[in-house]
């Protein structure tokens, strides 16, 4: 936060009659400043130290003229940043002398659109704690009012249509408040004063209840809510309107009832979010550490992964099992509506609450889309008549030592700014192919969106244009350059590229990789030089190679690729992705320890390991010659691609149900394994790293050096064989790559006198690696990087594109566009 301006004259003497001298003082404070209680909290200010003058919003801010005694003042200005209400996020306060206008009181003057928005408009918040206490409170008039909300808490980003944020400006338009709502509103020592969603029984919005089929709905208010707990206990699903989509609920702890919603959703084996009433009920089933109680219960109230209590005893206390199958973690969030809260409160089990979609489509939303789209998929409906704008799903975090570590930014951190690098130009970053997310910048704020999803459909890239344009509107932004993936053919890329067309404005391609240690950097605030480790699952490389595994030294818009694991043949493409057997097969031929031509079988001693009959029930031979003519077997240095190849060749899956399902499997039993055993000694070489090569990376090598796999392979064969437990194997795998992507990273530092490592890409979802990689690295004396505020997975990439060209523009190797 700054806080500039002219120097206020100093040491007024008071007047004759011992009164002092009135001052006055121009203040301008932007950031996320509307919509957050922001006025009424400095018209209190203002009135509790007896100050006159007026405050509004307009398109650029808040905007505050004050006067009175210059010790009030001062009062007044150092109180205006620290005591801001808990939503708010002051960016910039700019104080400038005035002259006094002889005001007698302090009021607050009605918003002025001006042609220009640039403040911040604000994340979704969760029930406040006041608001949750009323809503429990039979002598409230918002008793169990499943709407209420106030200056510090509710509906912002879904329900904003457009700025300076004013009640005609969202969703909540079309209620007209009832006197007493009204009264709150004008009130300025009311906590609902000038609360845009403000509502009540009378005059808000209201429940209606459902059963699928059913042409009108059965019941309102109350009774609605009553018929869907009663579904709800009965083991039904049901649709619930929420915040930025529908959810599909139903009960966690019934078995049947989740087998029910996994067949009618077509969904995999992904595991479902549980919402679930209180931290205290989270905790019969998971370790909560401080910091994930703190992340539960903040106002923005992310699904957090934790993980489960005695994971590996039969006895461990659980949801029902298809809840989150063959997985040491649950997805946990507490509710952050009214309506939630009654919905938890009243069925008194924690509830499976799903986006509302068949598999892969995006969320419903509006109601007659929903009502069509989940109609074979919901037993009942309980929806509501306040409209959603803009789609958003809940945001996914955990906690890495203490912190957040975000999975999938979406509902309470969208559409908040992070700050990059920036530029004098405005970019657009289109983001990726899978788990999109756009970003829109002005000088160094970089809007982020809220998760799109996997452009896979045109529903979901239908919602990245509208996404993009409704951000220009929100924000006034006007990009000068757009920016995308190297791959050429993403929807995302194609999409850039009309953009920009449409536009005259230049674009940049942004290799997928360097992206990524772009996004950590920006993430981080560092601007680089570091050495770089990418472990990803795919991304296009200008060699026409398939990357993913790949060491890099330098800064954003100048990286070098210094080393990346060996290439491992993917028989399929594709298809190899979702059938890691291949890839396991594809590393026995990588360590030539695939049957000979002609061989019927493998031979002898290597069918004791534990993939081998998995792979040899499957057609095998046609891809050993696929492999060998080398048809259809692109080469990949993919780091997710060796996790899914060891994991089938350790027998864990041999067909993943969705990305990176055969690499948690392995995660799963190396975690096995170091429950019992404990994390290895940092300074404990792994059982079989002995003789992995060191690669030699020396500033100037044309050719990167190559960490070399086949070792990995043959370890993990000669283990087997020696009938070395699969979760012991896991873990030494974990344990192996950690030492040896540690000792490039270091040997690359020392060459290029760095002494800091930055860590990004999807396989560092994996926690157990980043530790081990983490504390390997800090062994060695090295800074470790990693994402705090986008996920190290693809929902990261834009961040890294925006951060990318902002380097380009500054250096002028990228001219802007012309403004239109
Ligand atoms: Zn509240
Ligand atoms: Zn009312
Ligand atoms: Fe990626």
């Amino acid at each position: 936060m700054d806080r500039t301006g002219a120097q206020a004259p100093r040491g007024t003497p008071p007047d004759a009659a011992g009164n002092e001298l009135v001052h006055a003082r121009q203040v301008r404070a932007t950031g996320a400043v509307q919509g957050v209680g922001f006025r009424p909290f400095v018209h209190g200010l203002a009135t509790a130290l007896g100050l006159a003058g007026h405050v509004r919003n307009d398109s650029e801010g808040v905007d505050i003229l004050v006067e009175g005694p210059l010790s009030s003042l001062e009062l007044f200005l150092a109180r205006l940043v620290d005591d801001a209400p808990p939503l708010a996020l002051v960016e910039r306060v700019v104080v400038m002398a005035a002259e006094p206008t002889g005001a007698a009181d302090f009021t607050i003057v009605h918003s002025e659109s001006g042609p220009r928005p640039n403040t911040l408009v604000t994340a979704d918040a969760a029930t406040c704690r006041d608001c949750s206490r009323e809503l429990l409170d039979p002598r409230d008039r918002r008793h169990r009012y499943p709407f209420i909300n106030c200056t510090n808490c509710g509906p912002r980003f879904t329900i904003i249509t457009s700025v300076p944020y004013d009640r005609p400006h969202t969703t909540m338009a079309g209620f007209e408040m009832c006197p007493a709502c009204r009264a709150e509103y004008d009130d300025p020592g009311d906590r609902r004063f000038h609360a845009q969603p403000n509502a009540c029984s009378e005059c808000g919005p209201r429940l209606s209840f459902r059963a699928t089929g059913d042409p009108v709905p059965a019941a309102y208010g109350g009774d609605a809510l009553a018929q869907a707990v009663a579904v709800l206990r009965d083991g039904g699903i049901v649709a619930v309107k929420g915040l930025g989509g529908y959810h599909l609920a139903c009960d966690a702890t019934n078995e049947a009832s989740v087998q029910t919603l996994r067949r009618r959703k077509h969904r995999d084996e992904r595991p479902f979010a549980v919402m679930a009433a209180g931290v205290d009920d989270v905790a019969r089933y998971c370790v909560v550490t401080p910091a994930d109680e703190a992340l539960l219960a903040s106002s923005r109230r992310p699904v957090v992964l934790l993980e489960r209590l005695a994971p590996f005893l039969d006895a461990s206390p659980h949801l029902a099992p298809t809840v989150a199958p063959d997985v040491t973690t649950y997805g946990l969030f507490l509710p952050y509506t009214p309506l939630h809260q009654l919905l938890l409160h009243d069925v008194g089990r924690p509830l499976v609450m799903t986006s509302g979609n068949v598999s892969d489509e995006p969320i419903a939303f509006r109601d007659d889309d929903a009502h069509s789209r989940l109609t074979p998929l919901a037993d009942a409906f309980l929806g509501h008549d306040r409209p959603i704008h803009m789609r958003t799903d809940d945001s996914v975090a955990r906690t890495f030592r203490g912190e957040h570590y975000l999975l999938r930014r979406a509902r309470g951190w969208a559409p908040l700014p992070v700050t990059f690098s920036g530029a004098d130009h405005g970019i657009l970053a289109v983001g990726g192919h899978l788990k999109n997310t756009f970003a829109l910048t002005r000088r160094d704020h970089a809007f982020v969106s809220h998760h799109i999803g996997d452009l896979e459909n045109l529903e979901t890239l239908r919602s990245l244009e509208q996404g993009v344009a409704h951000f220009q509107r929100l924000f006034a932004l006007d990009p000068r350059v757009v920016t995308h993936d190297l791959h050429p053919d993403y929807l995302s890329t194609r999409f850039a590229r009309s953009f920009a067309e449409e536009r005259g404005l230049p674009t940049v391609a942004v290799q997928h990789h360097e992206a990524h240690i772009a996004s950590v950097l920006a993430d981080a605030g560092h601007s680089g030089p570091v050495v770089g480790v990418a472990f990803d699952g795919a991304g296009y490389g200008p060699d026409g190679t398939i990357w993913g595994g790949e060491l890099f030294v330098g800064s954003p818009g100048n990286f070098e690729r210094v080393a990346h694991l060996d290439r491992l043949a993917m028989p399929g493409g594709e298809t190899a992705v979702r059938e890691p057997w291949r890839l396991a097969l594809s590393l026995l031929e990588h360590c030539g320890m695939a049957p000979e031509p002609g061989q019927e079988t493998l031979p002898p001693h290597l069918q004791v390991l534990p993939g081998a009959a998995g792979i040899l029930s499957r057609p095998w031979r046609l891809v050993l010659r696929a492999l060998r003519s080398g048809v259809n077997a692109p080469p990949t240095s993919s780091a997710g691609r060796l996790f899914d190849a060891v994991s089938s060749l350790l027998g864990l899956r041999y067909e993943a149900g969705y990305e990176g399902q055969a690499a948690i499997a392995l995660e799963t039993a190396a975690r096995r394994h170091y429950a019992s055993a404990g994390l290895p000694e940092p300074d404990e070489a792994p059982g079989w790293i002995v003789h992995l090569a060191e690669p030699p990376v020396s500033p100037g090598t044309v050719t990167p050096s190559v960490l070399p796999i086949a070792p990995i392979g043959h370890a993990v064969v000669v283990d087997a064989v020696a009938g070395l437990p699969t979760p012991a194997i896991a873990a030494r795998f974990h344990h192996a790559l950690a030492w040896i992507t540690a000792a490039a990273a270091e040997r690359a530092a020392t060459a290029h006198g760095l002494d800091t490592v930055a860590l990004s890409g999807g396989v560092f979802q994996n926690m157990l690696l980043l530790e081990l990689l983490a504390t390997q690295l800090e062994y060695r004396g090295l800074r470790v990087l990693v994402h705090r505020k986008v996920p190290t997975n693809d929902g990261g990439l834009c961040l890294g594109q925006a951060e990318t060209a902002a380097a380009l523009l500054r250096s002028g190797r990228l001219a802007p566009g012309a403004p239109r």
